[in-house]
């Protein structure tokens, strides 16, 4: 596997960011590094590559970052989880709570055919309610989910104990 370790000295970190108290995982400095974003695809990549994937899903905004450079090594197809009434066709939508009030994620009804071979990712995973609410999303469509794909995942806020069935993968690690 590739050594993904020396890469958490291009995330940047953000004190108060985007409230008081909150330390945030800036990624924006590890994508303008040209070994680093592709050394991050490739790890991505190299984890998915013998599991048949037929998508990739990205989550807006961030996951529209990896998602396609994912997609386009796997040779799979892309699609995009939006915010409400951004897709044009019907959807499928689900309401999920946040630490004050919900926010809600949409997907094209027609996005995923039954049984497909889906891998989700994001930027970085948190408590895992963004996660969450788009396995839902994948479930209502009958998608079958090869794995949950992050670039950063914050160990001490245990979002992988909301995925006990699933493949959890990111590639760097913040305890
Ligand atoms: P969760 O739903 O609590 O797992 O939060 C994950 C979502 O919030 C992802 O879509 C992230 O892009 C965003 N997010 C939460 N914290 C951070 C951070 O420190 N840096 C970048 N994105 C974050």
């Amino acid at each position: 596997p590739i050594n993904c370790e020396p890469l958490k000295e291009l995330v940047r970190t953000v004190p108060d960011f985007p409230k008081p108290g909150i330390l945030f995982y800036d990624i924006t400095t590890l994508l303008k590094d040209k070994t680093g974003f592709a050394e991050m695809i490739d790890a991505l990549a190299a984890h998915y590559l013998d599991r048949d994937v037929d998508l990739v899903l990205g989550i807006e905004a961030r996951g529209f970052i990896f998602g396609p450079a994912l997609a386009y090594r796997l040779n799979a197809g892309f699609v995009p989880v939006r915010k409400p009434r951004k897709l044009p066709a019907p959807t499928a939508r689900v309401t999920y709570d946040l630490e004050y009030g919900t926010d809600t994620l949409e997907i094209h009804l027609d996005a995923i055919e039954p049984g497909q071979n889906v891998v989700l990712v994001d930027d970085l995973l948190a408590t895992g309610g963004t996660m969450e609410a788009t396995v839902k999303l994948v479930q209502q469509l009958g998608g079958h989910i090869a794995g949950l794909g992050f670039a950063v995942e914050l160990d001490f806020l245990k979002g992988r104990d909301k995925f006990p069935d699933y493949d959890v993968f990111s590639l760097l690690h913040y305890s």
